[in-house]
């Protein structure tokens, strides 16, 4: 059986680990759209244009190749050939990349691409923000992975650290609640809760325990399937 499994949640859930670990342990191809996202933020910010230029967006989106690719185990983001999987995760773009991904055309042209991307692979697991209700509102598994801010925001600012990145608790705080009220308030692809989702908040559950209970709710539906048929 293809199976997709589509994770929504806000930023700091886990959504990327557990995305990563279904994909190392369970095989499935793992697709990050806020990559993409980012790539487009950080394409914008580089070429210095403004969330009001419609112009200069359309031409960013029919001459710009995003590639997520995977290589040795890792998932590297390629933007137009270029390895930015690092400068994605920084400060900058982390701040810039919600007004981007309010802006429709973008979301049409990603929305398009991720839906695409079905066809390429077998099993996949999707996460981000809209991926429950808009790019693949029945995907076989729907999940929305949540956590309290403070414990979303101690883990971001954990990563940020270990990756030497300058920054404090209160910071990535302040970052993350912005990004959340923003991403919640958007006209289209707003982060909500599909009304037929598995509502996972872990915030004081392991990671590996929260792969679990995902692994767990795949196998399970593998089982129905095959009593079915
Ligand atoms: O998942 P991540 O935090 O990397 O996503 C970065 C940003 O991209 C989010 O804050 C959100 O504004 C946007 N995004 C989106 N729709 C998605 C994935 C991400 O709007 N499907």
């Amino acid at each position: 059986m293809l199976m997709i499994v589509a994770i929504d949640g806000p930023a700091g859930s886990g959504k990327g680990t557990v995305a990563r670990m279904i994909d190392e342990r369970l095989g499935f191809t793992r697709i990050d759209t806020g990559a993409m996202y980012r790539c487009i933020a950080l394409k914008m910010l580089r070429n210095d244009i403004a969330l009001e230029d419609e112009e200069k967006i359309k031409e960013i989106l029919s001459n710009t190749n995003i590639e997520l690719k995977k290589e040795n185990g890792e998932l590297y983001v390629l933007l137009d050939g270029e390895d930015v999987s690092k400068e994605i995760r920084k400060p900058p773009v982390n701040s810039f990349v919600s007004p981007v991904s309010s802006i429709k055309i973008i979301r049409i042209k990603m929305v398009d691409l991720q839906r695409a991307m079905k066809d390429k692979a077998e099993n996949i697991v999707m996460e981000g923000r809209d991926i429950t209700t808009v790019v693949f509102p029945d995907a076989d598994i729907k999940i929305y992975l949540t956590a309290s801010l403070e414990e979303r925001a101690r883990r971001r600012y954990e990563e940020l650290k270990e990756s030497s990145v300058d920054t404090t608790y209160a910071e990535v705080l302040e970052s993350i609640k912005a990004r959340d009220e923003n991403d919640m308030k958007k006209e289209m692809g707003a982060l909500k809760v599909a009304k037929d989702a598995i509502v996972l908040d872990n915030t004081s559950v392991s990671i590996e325990d929260t792969f679990l209970m995902v692994k767990k709710i795949i196998e399970e539906k593998v089982r129905n399937v095959g009593r079915s048929n």
